[in-house]
């Protein structure tokens, strides 16, 4: 068998992907696995081998209810299968005039694996998508049947599970009405104006994103703004000279926009703004990795002064870097843990060794200021680094001591980042 992820730098070592029909193929997989052989698998969107092992990889797209979304009662909750993605679900909601939070850059990835890895999307009263978990159901690596609930002990850490304590099977969201967003794309951002004043500029709306190549190191390319319509102020004429943009824009320079959601302020329903593609669209073919750095928001401006003096060597290798905004949560592997965090996202060209040569050199710069490293993009840090970094570090390892004690789940990853 070979299969890849997403990006195609990851050829999985498993012998077998196995797709469970249900919950009892997935229990009887568990009860009769030997250490080291086991990994659920999303949708394949992480840059690392997260997800692999030399035994059997787990999908859920085999679940007989895999498409069932089951809205509580009060609307307020919503109950889906791990695999599902983002954008069926949205779709879903939308049509029952509800709505999600917030969502992520893209759609095409699953529940399961997007709260897993702690993906966020942006916004600096917006946690990241794990925050949105009331309750989570899974099969342990014991083959036991576990649920939490928001306040129950152990959920905290069992939300960003890395995929170290078992298979989700269902999760259950935080929903409310939906609401309009309304998107502006400003251009040409003066960097020193931005870092005297980050946080004014990245509240200016529900969702801010800040793109920049460095092809001019003094100067951010674009603000991507999005307000939440009913209740945010309008749109301002300019932001620290930045202008409007007049024509419709991407991410990437010189880049056809076509598949971009609507911009020039034209209000539309959430699930058609919040993502800076459209949800019919893949934003493109898998030529890139990515990495990222969720750096606490009261040092964003001394980590984008340390990016600025690394510019020279950035540039040779990146395709673009996005800002966003993360809200503090209280999920002990999440990388906004009782930390209001800025993440600074890099896409990167697909030249993986010369990236991952470069990352030590960022981390030199950004770990030292409390940076946590995206748990599904590349990064170089081992768990000793790790360890000091997370406050919870030891109860995650004694949690997924708990729930897998024969290592079922272990693979290389969780030994070099975690030492599980
Ligand atoms: C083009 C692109 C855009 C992206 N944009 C963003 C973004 O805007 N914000 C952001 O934060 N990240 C972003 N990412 C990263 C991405 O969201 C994460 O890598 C996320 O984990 C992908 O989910 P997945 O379903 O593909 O998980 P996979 O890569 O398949 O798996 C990731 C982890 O989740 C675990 N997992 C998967 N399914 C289950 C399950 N059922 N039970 C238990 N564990 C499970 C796996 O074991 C593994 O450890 C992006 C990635 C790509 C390729």
């Amino acid at each position: 068998m070979t299969e890849t992820n997403w990006a195609g730098n990851i050829a999985f070592g498993a012998g077998r992907l196995v797709a469970p029909s249900t919950i009892d193929d997935v229990q009887q997989l568990f009860a009769e696995a030997s250490p080291g052989s086991v990994r659920p698998l999303g949708t394949r969107h992480s840059f690392s081998p997260i997800a692999d092992t030399p035994g059997t990889l787990l999908s859920s797209s085999g679940f007989a209810d895999a498409n069932e979304i089951r809205i509580s009662e009060d609307r307020a909750s919503v109950s889906v299968p791990g695999g599902i993605r983002y954008g069926e679900l949205a779709r879903a909601l939308e049509a029952e005039g509800l709505a999600l939070a917030n969502l992520a850059s893209l759609p095409h990835i699953s529940v399961a694996g997007a709260i897993a890895t702690g993906t966020h999307g942006s916004g600096v009263a917006n946690g990241s998508l794990a925050t949105a978990v009331r309750a989570i159901e899974f099969v342990n690596g014991s083959g036991e049947i576990v649920t939490l609930r928001r306040g129950d002990p152990e959920f905290d850490g069992a939300v960003v599970s890395v995929g170290a304590l078992g298979f989700t099977t269902r999760i259950e969201l935080d929903i409310e009405p939906s609401y309009d967003i309304a998107q502006t794309v400003y251009r040409g951002l003066p960097l020193d104006a931005l870092l005297e004043s980050f946080d004014e500029t990245v509240g200016l709306g529900y969702s801010v994103s800040l793109f920049t190549t460095w092809s001019d190191a003094d100067t951010i390319d674009q603000l991507w703004l999005k307000r939440r319509v009913a209740t945010d102020r309008p749109a301002p004429s300019e932001i620290l000279g930045a202008r409007p943009s007049t024509v419709a824009m991407h991410p990437l320079p010189d880049v056809d926009p076509v598949h971009c959601t609507e911009q020039f302020g034209a209000p539309g329903p959430w699930l058609d703004r919040l993502p800076h593609f459209q949800l019919e669209f893949t934003p493109s073919n898998g030529a890139e990795l990515q990495s990222e750095y969720l750096v606490p928001r009261a040092v964003a401006a001394d980590a984008l002064r340390e990016m600025h003096s690394l510019a020279p060597q950035i540039r040779e290798l990146l395709l673009v870097n996005e800002i966003r905004e993360i809200a503090a949560d209280t999920l002990w592997l999440s990388g906004a843990f009782e930390t209001d965090t800025v993440g600074i996202h890099f896409t990167w060209k697909p030249l993986q060794d010369a990236v991952d040569a470069l990352l030590p050199r960022i981390e030199e710069r950004l770990l030292p200021l409390g940076a946590r490293p995206h748990w599904g993009k590349r990064f170089h840090a081992d768990a000793d680094t790790l360890a000091a970094l997370y406050p919870r570090f030891d109860d995650f390892r004694a949690l997924a001591a708990h729930h897998d004690p024969r290592g079922v789940l272990r693979n290389d990853f969780l030994r070099a980042k975690l030492a599980i």
